[in-house]
């Protein structure tokens, strides 16, 4: 994340496939741009309406953060915003044919790669770089807390605590930088409990979650074939978090200290840490 000139993608690129949550399919085009900063384009929808991927457009965080403008929105931004966040990606257009970004295998892989595919551009302007001047605390009621001291670089900790025996508590901390982000976090895939998948899908969440796409636990354990990390659940989350904390926009240099880190918890800290 030390890249220090605002950064674009070299060529366009396209990746397509269902919404973990609407069961939807869609096609993301990213296009290089260069001003704007990130925003996505409903290309399926009257006039294309565009969604600045910031902080002011978010409008929900039950499990995945949703950004909207007017009567348009999109669901689930966090794993291509964590990929263009490391990637130092300060402007690209994001052309969506559908209300959520596909889900593709849990993971941020293929975002990351499809970046790195398309090429990088540098631009001629520096780099926008928001600093924790001071420590700072966010508490969320659902349980999510966070402590972000100031450090040269972005460096994020977490804890996470689940009853599920095969997850319990984890803990982990990671100096982020692309090369750290590709080898250590983007693989990791998301995760949800199969008792809870009915009530998710009542709710109607969940229409597209798969084991092709979801790490899915039940009483007995995890039901895939395998983890890609024994704490693959606590990478996930460490993920998710650095793709809400690109909402901000810039380079974040900072150390966030997180327990229990959620989409809602994750937003709240990015907005005082915006302040
Ligand atoms: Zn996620």
């Amino acid at each position: 994340m030390n890249y220090s000139k605002q950064r674009t993608i070299a060529e366009e690129c396209t990746l397509e496939g269902v919404g973990v949550h609407s069961g939807e399919n869609a096609s993301l085009t990213m296009k290089p741009s260069e001003v704007g900063g990130i925003s996505f384009r409903r290309v399926d929808m009257d006039g294309s309406p565009e969604i600045p991927a910031n902080l002011e457009s978010v409008v929900g965080t039950d499990h995945g953060t949703s950004l909207g403008s007017g009567s348009a929105t999109v669901l689930t931004v966090e794993h291509v915003m964590a990929a263009l966040g490391v990637a130092g990606i300060d402007h690209v257009i994001l052309e969506l044919s559908g209300c959520e970004l596909p889900i593709l295998d849990g993971s941020f892989r293929s975002y990351l790669d499809a970046i790195s595919e398309a090429g990088i551009v540098e631009l001629d302007a520096p780099a926008e770089v928001v600093r924790v001047q001071k420590t700072l605390a966010v508490n969320v009621p659902t349980g999510a807390s966070y402590v972000a001291t100031p450090s040269e670089n972005l460096r994020i900790s977490a804890t996470i605590d689940f009853e599920h025996p095969d997850i319990g508590r984890q803990f982990g901390s990671f100096d982020i930088s692309e090369e750290v982000f590709r080898r250590e976090i983007a693989p990791a895939r998301t995760f949800g409990f199969h008792e809870d998948a009915e009530e998710l899908r009542a709710r109607g969440l969940a229409q597209g979650a798969s084991l092709d796409n979801t790490i899915v636990l039940d009483a007995n354990g995890v039901i895939n074939d395998g983890l890609r990390f024994g704490d693959e659940f606590l990478r996930h989350k460490v993920g998710d978090l650095i793709g809400d904390l690109a909402l901000i926009g810039g380079r974040l240099e900072g150390h966030i200290v997180s327990e229990r880190p959620s989409h809602e918890g994750n937003i709240a800290l990015a907005r005082k840490l915006n302040d």
